[in-house]
């Protein structure tokens, strides 16, 4: 396949790719370099009023495409995303500033996984039917919402788009997409998949701006009917203060501030080789990280020292190199924010133990984006560093003395998303695991992944949950048939 990248990318609307409207373009900044290497479109609301006539003209035919060809051509989908992994690892990492080898065994896999998951899923989708004795028998109908609006962030870029856009097109939904500004080219690239796998005209509209202008477009869209949100708590807030009185569907995934509790009974080669995972993956730019590493006090020092030890090795460089552990941060706008929280952090009092320091790399990366991993401890639950999410390579460590104070220290955010527990005492871990206030719990692993899993937060990490039948329950109405003997 054809998958060049030009310069300007272009909205995807009706099976063509035309610009945006106004003719305006946005810059697309390769982060490990700090040059600006595309434009993306700066759409706005012509563009999605574009995108919903297309999609509106598709929906008749495709809500009523059979499963089975269904299947085949979103299969078709994840086949090509497989044949071309080294493009599109390569495309996320030149966008994203995620090491190439992540983005070839994790977000690029994922991505086709997706489409597979609920390609299959749809054929077994069924709904439910309620038996009245002698009375009546109702059945529920789940058809599909009709056009749907999709907006995903920039820290896993193509496995978050198509996280939420397979599930609604298998439903028989019409979707406009919205990838995150900062993370264009795969969703661009995804476009030219769709078309190549049969995906009819105007099933799938991508379209390329700010969350403001256009991101907000789809949102006020009267003829969008739901709404499927991935990103920033503060940004959900006001979506939903939009939508809710529009009276749309609505699932947000929101902001996390996670807890990995360890207790000092755990397995401590897998739990040291898993907590750097989850303090640093994709440099602590995961919403689902343990940022905040609530350790038993007999484990404390100990696991300073060994934290510490392999903290430090983990090299940061250029994220073409397949030696880089780490790679670079997203965005000068993101570099600012974390360099800014570690500021903040040593003014609370905190003790940075290692890193807080920007890498200044060699050659081709030497106006990248580049942070150390970092570990504080010395900080209170309550000051912001221990309060409001990072999203960055900073972790912080506080002991606690016993079980209670472990969940009360884990829940005494506003976050509820994700939540690490290493103990080998299994009745502590089930304990623990029903206490804490989390949407998803990993009890000796971190980002074990099975895809027919609820996934989603509670508190301000998000509204409602995805994942296996959750989705495409989301992307479907229910509606109730009765009929009486
Ligand atoms: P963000 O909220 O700034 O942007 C996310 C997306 O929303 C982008 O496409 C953006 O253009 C768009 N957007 C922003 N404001 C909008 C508005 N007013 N109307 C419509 N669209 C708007 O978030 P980000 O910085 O791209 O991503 C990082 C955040 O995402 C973190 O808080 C992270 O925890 C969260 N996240 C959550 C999950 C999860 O599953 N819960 C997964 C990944 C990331």
């Amino acid at each position: 396949m054809n998958l060049t990248i030009p310069y300007h990318l272009e909205n995807f609307i009706g099976g063509n790719f035309i610009g945006p409207l106004s003719g305006n373009f946005i810059d697309n900044v390769n982060p490990a370099t700090g040059a600006v290497y595309g434009q993306i479109p700066d759409s706005g609301v012509k563009d999605i009023d574009l995108a919903v006539k297309a999609a509106k003209k598709a929906f008749p035919a495709w809500s009523a495409v059979p499963v089975e060809k269904k299947f085949i051509i979103l299969n078709k989908i994840a086949e090509l995303i497989d044949e071309n992994i080294e493009q599109l690892a390569l495309a996320e990492t030149n966008d994203n500033g995620k090491a190439l080898w992540l983005s070839k065994i994790v977000d690029i896999p994922r991505s086709s996984s997706n489409f597979r998951f609920f390609a299959t899923g749809i054929m077994h989708f069924a709904s439910e039917s309620h038996h009245m004795e002698d009375k009546a028998v109702n059945y529920t109908l789940r058809q599909p919402v009709g056009i749907v609006g999709c907006i995903s962030p920039w820290n896993l870029p193509l496995y978050l788009f198509t996280w939420k856009i397979a599930p609604a097109l298998a439903a028989g939904n019409c979707v406009i997409a919205k990838p995150s500004e900062i993370t264009p080219v795969t969703a661009f690239l995804l476009g030219k998949i769709c078309k190549e796998a049969g995906l009819p005209d105007g099933v799938l509209n991508i379209v390329h701006g700010t969350g403001q202008h256009c991101g907000e477009a789809i949102i006020k869209h009267p003829d969008i009917k739901a709404i499927s949100f991935t990103g920033s708590t503060k940004a959900g807030e006001h979506i939903a203060s939009i939508a809710g009185p529009m009276f749309k569907k609505l699932s947000l995934e929101l902001g996390g501030k996670n807890p990995n509790i360890i207790f000092n009974d755990c397995n401590w080669g897998k739990m040291l080789t898993e907590t750097i995972r989850s303090s640093f993956g994709n440099q602590g730019q995961i919403c689902l990280c343990g940022s905040r590493i609530l350790l038993e006090r007999s484990a404390y020092e100990n696991f300073k020292k060994y934290f510490i030890e392999i903290t430090k090795n983990l090299k940061v460089g250029d994220p073409l190199n397949e030696q880089s552990k780490q790679g670079a941060i997203v965005s000068k706008v993101h570099f600012d924010k974390i360099m800014h929280c570690i500021d903040i952090a040593k003014k609370e009092g905190g003790t940075i133990l290692c890193g807080g320091n920007a890498v200044k790399l060699e050659g081709r990366c030497a106006n990248g984006y580049f942070i150390e991993p970092t570990i504080i401890e010395g900080l209170t639950q309550s000051c912001k560093s221990n309060q409001e999410e990072i999203f960055g390579p900073v972790v912080t460590i506080q002991p606690f003395d016993n079980e209670e104070e472990a969940v009360e220290l884990a829940n005494a955010t506003n976050y509820g998303l994700a939540a690490i527990i290493w103990t080998e005492d299994i009745n502590k871990a089930n304990r623990m695991a029903a206490k804490v206030q989390a949407g998803i719990i990993w009890i000796n692993c971190w980002l074990v992944r099975d895809l027919r899993t609820p996934f989603g937060g509670i508190k301000n990490s998000g509204v409602g949950r995805e994942g296996g039948w959750e989705a495409l329950k989301f992307f479907t109405e229910a509606k109730n048939v009765c009929i009486q003997f």
